[in-house]
Formats: structure tokens, sequence, C-alpha cells
């Protein structure tokens, strides 16, 4: 879905669409699961017109929307399309909007619920003490209204709470959804999606407030030979075990991400030269330190060491720019013999001589 097509998501009109979906999900008893939720967002966009078909016909003939046919829907028409974050953002904006709706919804439900309560009240007053007939008459129709009015809140109660049930569902698998978008599977790392959303914000910061921003690469040196001599399992575990190593190292505002197969990245904000030096060092002296051997049989594998990229940002650089320059970092300490770090400040000095 292009995000033209999302604009009609937006806003109070917005919200006026999202409750329709989610009534229509709701008269269907679909669950509002985030692929079912996009099935049926895109439906009602009517930006799938063969999706569009598909569900009118079955809605034709009656047919139940079981957990068979979301799944067969989904691999049919939304097959090898992850929900992109900005459907992903879009629907929670949506949740939310809906969530403040049914919180006004409810203050007014409980308001005219106890209007109600006063005219029922006023009405058995009146219908214990006077004779009159007329009088009477009028004083039923007023209970018999009442009743009625109580049963429309209570039943408009019971539609409120079943929507905000629904809601926080889709909140809670949004969040989900969202959580696998961003981390890597392997490592539980932020991914290179997150890296870019992040390392973009993280630019503009230091742009704005002239702060200190540091990007440090690490590359595993001759993973290859690893992973060829002991299997790619075993490779898989020390990529684990350099994530912990991060995670562990990544205070703060820093971010620790898989950047690529073996390659990881530290983010981070309002850090000098100095400290990042520092904690790059740190980092790598700590994968160094373990000797690693093989669960399986117990030997011995020896150390891992890494190779160490650390560039600073430069006021009006692109994100692209200073990770190009942190991976020039990289390739400087691989050439100059690996298990070491190279800075951009060191090799701007060895391009000047
Ligand atoms: P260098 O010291 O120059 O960095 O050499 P290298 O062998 O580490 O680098 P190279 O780029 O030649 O090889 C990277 C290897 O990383 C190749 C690939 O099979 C491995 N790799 C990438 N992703 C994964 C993964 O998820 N699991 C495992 N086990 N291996 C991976
Ligand atoms: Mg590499
Ligand atoms: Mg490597």
């Amino acid at each position: 879905m292009s995000s033209s097509d999302l604009t009609m998501f937006r806003g109070a009109p917005g919200m006026e669409r999202a409750r329709e979906i989610i009534e229509h999900m709701g008269q269907q008893q679909i669950p509002t699961s985030p692929a079912n939720y996009e099935i049926w967002t895109t439906h009602i966009a009517g930006v799938k017109p063969d999706l569009s078909r598909e569900i009118q016909a079955r809605l034709e003939r009656g047919e139940a929307f079981t957990d068979e046919t979301n799944e067969e829907l989904f691999e049919r028409f939304f097959a090898n399309t992850r929900l992109s974050i900005q459907m992903l953002e879009t629907s929670e904006t949506i949740a939310r909007e809906l969530d403040d709706t049914v919180s006004n919804l409810r203050g007014a439900g409980g308001e005219a619920g106890s209007y109600a309560k006063v005219l029922q009240s006023a009405a058995e007053r009146f219908e214990g003490g006077v004779d009159s007939d007329e009088f009477r008459s009028v004083v039923q129709h007023l209970a018999v209204t009442t009743h009625e009015m109580v049963a429309h809140h209570l039943k408009l109660a019971e539609q409120i709470d079943a929507t905000t049930r629904q809601v926080q569902e889709l909140q809670k698998a949004l969040q989900s959804v969202k959580v696998e978008a961003l981390t890597d599977g392997l490592t539980g790392l932020a991914n290179r999606r997150m890296f870019e959303d992040t390392l973009r914000r993280r630019v503009a910061d230091a742009s704005v407030d002239k702060s200190d921003l540091c990007v440090v690469m690490f590359d595993i040196d001759h993973f290859r030979r690893l992973n060829e001599a002991w299997g790619h399992s075993l490779g898989d575990q020390v990529l684990r075990y350099i994530a912990a190593v991060l995670r562990a190292h990544a205070q703060g505002d820093v971010l620790a991400v898989r950047f690529g197969g073996e390659e990881f990245v530290l983010i981070m904000p309002r850090t000098n030269l100095y400290l990042a030096e520092a904690l790059a060092a740190r980092v790598s002296k700590a994968i160094k330190s373990k000797r690693l051997s093989l669960k399986s049989t117990g030997d011995v594998i020896g150390e891992v060491t890494v190779s160490v990229g650390l560039a600073r940002f430069r006021d009006g650089e692109a994100a692209e720019d200073l990770v190009a320059r942190a991976e020039a970092c990289v390739r400087g300490a691989k050439a100059g013999g690996r298990d070491r770090m190279a800075t951009d400040a060191q090799m701007d000095r060895q391009s000047a001589a």
C-alpha cells in the first residue's frame, strides 16, 4: 500500500474508517491481528480490487472467516510483503485515536446513564403517590421510556467494552510486530532498518545541538574461517555472544545494532571522540577476553577478535557519509593487521602525511 493510500486513515475521517474496519472484523468474528487488520484495511481502502472481490464473494456466500481463511487471504494477497513501518505507524495512530474515542464515549455513556437513573427514581416517586389516571399513564410512559434508555445505554456500554478490548489487542499485537520488524532475529539487537531510522534522527539532533555523535563499527576477524572450521551454528553462537557483549556496553542512549552478517555498530549520541574510543576499546577487549569452546565436544576455539572503525559526525554531512567513513576505518584496521581500531582522525592524519 503506498503512502498516499493511507492518508484516508488519518484524522477524524481516519477514525471513522478504523471504527468501520474494527466493526466489520467484529461482525465476522475475525481476531484483530495485524495481518487481519491489514487485510481489512486494504479491503476497505479498495486498493486491491482482487482482494475486495474475494472478500465480497465470501460475504455473499455467507462463509465464515476462519483462521484458515484469514491465513489464506494473507498468503494470497500479501505474500512476501512484510507489514510496512508506515502501515504499522498509521495503524498505531488509529488505535490510539480509537482509544480516545472510546474513553470519550464511555464518559458520555456514564452521564446519560446517571440521567436515566434520575428519571427512573422520579418515575418511581410519582408512581407511588398520585391518583389521577391520566397522570399515572404519563408516569408509566416515563417509566417505560426510562427503562428503554437504561437498556440502550447498557448495550452501548457493552459495545464500548468490546471495542476497547479489540483496540487493546490490536495495540499489543502491533507493538509485537513492530518489535519484530525492527530487531534482528538471531541476536535481538536493533536491525539495519532501526539503525537507519535512529541514525537519521541522531544526525539531525547533532546538527541542531552542535553535539558530538560517534559511530563505531565492529567487524569480526576471519569469521568465514571460523564458520568453515567449526560450522555455521557455532558461527551463530559467536554472533550471539558478541551481541551480548555489545548490549551490555550499550548504556543510556547508545544503540547496539547488527549492521550486517558479522558486522555490528554502536551509535553513540552526545559522546565525544575520547569517550567513544574508550568504550569501543572496552568492547573489543571484552569480546577478546573470552576463550570460546564448543559446547558439544569441549573443543577449544580460542579467542575471537574484531576490527573496529570509529567515525565522528562532521557538521553538515549526511548519515550515509558518516557510515561510509566508519566502514573505511574498518578497512583501515583490517589492512593494519586486524584486532585493532582505526579512527577517522588517524586516517585523516595518514592521508595528509
Ligand atoms: P575479515 O577478517 O576480512 O572480516 O574476514 P571475514 O572472514 O570475517 O569476512 P568475510 O566478509 O569474508 O566473511 C564474512 C562471513 O560471515 C561470511 C558469511 O558466511 C558469514 N556470515 C554472515 N552472516 C552470518 C550468520 O548469520 N551466521 C553465520 N554463522 N555466519 C554468517
Ligand atoms: Mg564483514
Ligand atoms: Mg569479518
